[in-house]
């Protein structure tokens, strides 16, 4: 048998999507078929670094994962492989190995340069399907900062370091600084990105920095012990570029501004609603002043009764009204709001002593809707009413009001 390193043929070459190897043993991981292969250009899922996806003979590589305690690596397919079989030919689906190599590249780069910019260490990485993160053991990181450090990262970037990934000797390894060491058994696979960075990691990466196209910042983020800087790199990096474009251009246009005046001109906008909402407010008030006097004017009999109802009002509007309406002595105020969902506002003055509560229970009845509360001013509803019934209602909860 050769050694697991000797088996896992995607630690000395990281571009390699198709090959033909025998099949070691056929297994089942959580319930689904599965297979360990002489050696393997799949990557497991490790590091923070997802698995790769592809097909072995004609089924799909749906899973990827290192099997402990042996260290076997195991594809998980989506239908066993034809009992015949003692070869497969595999095939790695290649634009989203290479986006994980570029996202994971990116990342050594950027650890890198985080230590130059503000001797901040890297203590956690995410590769997710939405966004790439590290995490820094230092918790202000500011924007100046930042941008010196992916100043520095795009800088080996274009500089197109090569990379080299390789199993050292223990002497060798003595004599190579690294940026973090690991706590692992076993041979330490180091990989180099120039003289700029010199990180042990089992990840697969590019061969030269240029390949990692962009670094691009998205947002900072501080975390209890530290700082979260999510990125994007390459494809990724490209393709949000291009969205945002695509956004800032359409807001350009809606706004009938350059690019640059886009900020200035959206806060002028927010400046403009929030007076326009202070004077809505203001004329939506003066507004039910006005109706609840008249509404106050019209209605006869001791006490004054208000019976009232309106389709598709909001419920904040007719209590506005009722409370207005009440506010003075001898009123009482049987105000309804219909449509889709209805809602009865009863309110009476203090000086009255009616029972607003069998009022309500009366109104509920016809419509056939739910229990009200007590007090001074009741409210309760139901489900759609039209407007006859919602005046039927009114006049019910009225019998036995007085007045009128
Ligand atoms: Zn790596």
């Amino acid at each position: 048998m050769q050694p697991i390193e000797g088996s896992r043929r995607y630690y000395l070459d990281s571009y390699t999507t198709t090959f033909r190897t025998s099949i070691r043993e056929r297994t089942v991981a959580d319930g689904r078929p599965a297979v360990v292969l002489a050696e393997t250009f799949f990557y497991p899922s490790s590091g923070g670094q997802p698995h790769d996806t592809g097909t072995l003979a004609d089924r799909r590589v749906v899973d990827v994962l290192v099997r402990e305690p042996d260290g076997a690596i195991v594809h998980v397919l989506d239908a066993p492989l034809a009992d015949h079989l003692t070869e497969v030919d595999g095939l790695i689906d290649w634009p989203r190995r290479l986006d994980h190599m570029q996202q994971h590249t990116g990342q050594h780069v950027l650890s890198q340069a985080f230590i130059r910019a503000a001797g901040a260490a890297t203590i956690g990485f995410h590769l997710g399907v939405d966004y790439v993160s590290i995490d820094l053991d230092h918790g202000n990181v500011d924007d100046g900062t930042r941008a010196a450090a992916f100043q520095e990262a795009n800088a080996a970037v274009a500089a197109d370091l090569a990379i080299r990934a390789w199993f050292p000797s223990a002497a060798e390894l003595a004599s190579i600084s690294l940026r973090k060491t690991p706590e692992v058994d076993g041979a330490l696979r180091i990989v180099a990105i120039g003289d700029f960075d010199v990180s042990a990691c089992g990840g697969t990466h590019v061969a030269r920095t240029g390949e990692v196209g962009l670094i691009h910042w998205l947002r900072t983020e501080r975390l209890k012990r530290g700082t979260r800087i999510s990125f994007l790199c390459g494809d990724r990096a490209r393709r949000d570029y291009a969205e945002k474009q695509r956004i800032v251009a359409t807001l350009s246009a809606n706004l009938s501004c350059a690019v640059p005046e886009l900020p200035d001109a959206v806060a002028r906008l927010q400046a403009d609603l929030q007076a326009t909402r202070r004077d809505l407010g203001r004329l939506r008030e003066e507004a039910l002043d006005r109706e609840a006097t008249a509404l106050r004017q019209e209605a006869a009999g001791s006490p004054a009764r208000v019976l009232r109802a309106w389709e598709g009002r909001p419920v904040e509007e007719v209590r506005g009204l009722a409370l207005r309406l009440t506010a003075g002595p001898g009123v009482v105020a049987l105000l309804a709001t219909g449509g889709e969902r209805t809602q009865f506002v009863f309110s009476r003055s203090e000086d009255l002593g009616l029972d607003l509560k069998a009022a309500l229970d009366r109104a509920l009845a016809v419509i056939g809707g739910g229990k009200g509360g007590g007090g001074r001013v009741v409210q309760g509803g139901g489900g759609p009413t039209d407007s006859a019934t919602l005046d039927r209602a009114l006049a019910a909860a009225a019998t036995g009001l007085g007045g009128g």
